[in-house]
């Protein structure tokens, strides 16, 4: 019978087929331990002299590394393999010989590897990687389902950018121009006001001159959009929402996070509430920590989110930032109006901001006044506007990256291994 690696648990002490690459061997005169992969798992099959043909021995022997075969052979459990069974090999079918693969089992550079990115994805480790990114992809869509979410794409190809238009990627729409989306949420608050419940996933695209170890060019993220909801109301819905993702990830992907050699007890510790500490707080925390290269005024940097989140074991939102450096739809507060009702949602063990989120303005007099401000004027931001003249409702939002959270979940240094193929300052190959 033909099966999968990740379905060989349905066949213990039967005879099965799967179709494998070989990722790793090892022989001596009488045996041959073959490590083989096929997408949904990794087993070890062992071809011992006695019990196949001489021509299957003498090929198992000679199998090149990425060789694509059919093997046949009885499941049997074995305690020690990750997976918990292995496979006694009676036959086996080349599909494919490989030529000389380029990563070998030595170390490579960073530079090679991303150039090799189309094979490096076979490696166990990125397997777990994006099996974990999967998993928090799946999760994600069972959370807002559950709580009653509709899933809407918003356009990527846009008239309107949401925040600043240095980091836009500009490009001919015809006989107009258009931007490739930074962000779905002005579109998500359209969807909102016709949904109540709402979340997007979908690419989003930044032209970030930043080299930084947290910072892709092309990231997806979720943006879930609440009508009905305030600032209060929607980091409740965050907290639920990451903890749940977590959970998931521990509950489902424990062969990966063992690859990954990921310290489940940071992750273990990870349920709702989380704490919840002021801008003006986190100014005056860094103050009394000896940093003096930032002002309330100032947006956070790399280091100053790093030490804000090691005061914290759990990751922490940042409420209450300076209306000045935060986006023009965010509403006021009304105690403070010099600060928004948002939010920063930032990792613990320094993977920095991985939600940013507000409650949105929804008077029209106000929204107007800022259109002003920001010079907002003209065709591409008239529906926006218009959003707050028919049933205007206080409502709420928030988007997470999905690399980030990759990157934090896995316990990965660097966000270019969180996406299969990432697109950095200097790289869009392959
Ligand atoms: P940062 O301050 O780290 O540059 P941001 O405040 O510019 O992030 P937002 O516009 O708030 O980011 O976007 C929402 C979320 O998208 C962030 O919290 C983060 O998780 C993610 N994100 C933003 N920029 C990037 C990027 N260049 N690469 C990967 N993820 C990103
Ligand atoms: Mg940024
Ligand atoms: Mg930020
Ligand atoms: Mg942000």
């Amino acid at each position: 019978m033909k099966t999968t690696i990740g379905n060989v648990h349905k066949h213990v002490n039967e005879t099965v087929t799967i179709g494998v690459w070989l990722h790793n061997k090892r022989s001596s005169g009488k045996i041959a331990f073959l490590q083989l992969r096929d997408g949904s798992g990794f087993i070890q099959g062992v071809v011992a002299k006695a019990a196949v043909s001489e021509e299957a021995f003498e090929l198992s022997k000679n199998l090149t590394q990425e060789t694509s075969l059919y093997v046949t052979g009885e499941v049997v459990e074995d305690a020690r393999s990750p997976l918990g069974y292995e496979l006694q090999v009676s036959d086996l079918e080349v599909i494919q010989e490989a030529v000389d693969y380029p990563i070998t089992p030595k170390e490579h550079g960073t530079e090679f590897l991303m150039d090799h990115r189309h094979l490096w994805l076979r490696s166990t480790k990125q397997h777990a990687i994006m099996k974990v990114r999967n998993e928090i992809i799946r999760s994600t869509f069972e959370f807002f389902n559950k709580e009653g979410f509709v899933k809407i794409d918003a356009p990527i190809l846009t008239g309107a950018s949401a925040e600043g238009t240095t980091e836009l990627f500009h490009t001919k729409y015809f006989d107009e121009d258009a931007y490739l989306s930074q962000s779905g949420q002005l579109y998500m608050e359209a969807a909102a006001m016709a949904l109540g419940r709402v979340f997007s996933f979908g690419p989003t695209f930044r032209a970030e001159k930043s080299k930084t170890r947290r910072h892709l060019i092309e990231f997806w993220m979720i943006e879930p959009e609440m009508a009905f909801m305030d600032h209060e109301e929607s980091l409740q819905v965050q907290e639920e929402y990451v903890s749940y993702v977590v959970q998931s990830v521990l509950e489902n992907c424990k062969v990966e996070l063992g690859t990954l050699e990921r310290d489940l007890t940071q992750l273990e510790k990870i349920k709702a509430p989380f704490p919840r500490i002021t801008y003006t707080e986190a100014i005056q925390f860094l103050k009394d920590q000896g940093f003096d290269d930032i002002d309330w005024g100032d947006d956070f940097g790399a280091p100053h989110e790093t030490a804000i989140a090691e005061a914290h074991d759990k990751p922490v939102f940042i409420t209450h930032f300076p209306v000045e450096i935060k986006a023009f739809y965010m509403k006021p507060d009304p105690d403070n109006p010099d600060v928004a009702l948002c939010a920063d949602l930032i990792a613990p063990e320094g993977y920095g901001e991985i939600i940013g989120g507000s409650e949105r303005i929804d008077d029209y007099e106000l929204m107007a006044e800022r259109y002003k401000e920001h010079e907002l004027d003209g065709p591409a931001y008239e529906w926006y506007l218009q959003l707050r003249q028919y049933g205007s409702v206080p409502h709420s939002g928030f988007g997470l990256g999905l690399e980030r959270t990759v990157a934090w979940i896995t316990g990965i240094e660097h966000i270019r291994e969180t996406i299969p193929f990432p697109r950095l300052l200097n790289r869009l190959y392959p």
